[in-house]
């Protein structure tokens, strides 16, 4: 008989059931808010993939989905700002209402990259919806409308979240323990 081994969790910072009940708290407030326009959700992989799939499944009002893929210069723990474009949306964003959907943000020199680049395509609104942030951390001032969780600063993993690719299945989101 194999072992299966143990996986480097730390604390379990978010159980599974208050994801589930963030995430319909967050679609409800979406809906409402974008009740009247024709909604596009521009996901940054890969980490956010659960997190969208689950709130978009909860926004009742129209909607559309795209996918960004960036990666950031830097160490493995601390972005540098300078961002490399990956995979660039499909459709043009000239006049819609666009809504950036992130997994963290750290020092948010990420996302900040990102809302000048969209910002500079002319939509008629650019928002963002981050399931966690880590505030301790920030370096640029950015604007998040919609938060799921604010935790401390630690490395964290799961729903949707790696360490070195692994540990994105994970249900809940938990520290990584140092190894
Ligand atoms: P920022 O530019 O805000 O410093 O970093 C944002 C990106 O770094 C996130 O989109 C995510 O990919 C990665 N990141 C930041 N903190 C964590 C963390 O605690 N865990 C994981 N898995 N990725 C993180």
């Amino acid at each position: 008989m194999t072992i299966a081994p143990v996986p480097p969790l730390g604390e379990i910072l978010v159980e599974e059931d208050r994801l589930r009940e963030r995430v319909v708290a967050l679609g409800r407030e979406i809906s409402v808010d974008y009740a009247e326009s024709e909604l596009l959700l521009v996901g940054v992989l890969k980490g956010a993939m659960l997190f969208l799939s689950d709130l978009m499944r909860e926004i009742t009002s129209p909607c559309e989905v795209d996918f960004m893929a960036v990666a950031s210069y830097g160490s493995a723990t601390d972005s540098s700002g300078v961002v490399r474009i990956l995979k660039d949306l499909d459709v043009p964003i000239e006049g819609r209402d666009v809504l950036i959907v992130e997994d963290i943000v750290d020092s948010g020199l990420t996302l900040q990259y990102l809302l000048r680049n969209l910002g500079a395509r002319g939509p008629r609104t650019l928002e963002v919806c981050a399931l966690l942030t880590k505030p301790e951390r920030r370096k640029a001032d950015v604007a998040i409308r919609y938060t799921g969780f604010e935790i401390r600063d630690c490395f964290v993993i799961g729903y949707g979240l790696d360490h070195r690719e692994r540990w994105r299945n994970l249900p809940y989101v938990a520290e990584l323990a140092a190894e």
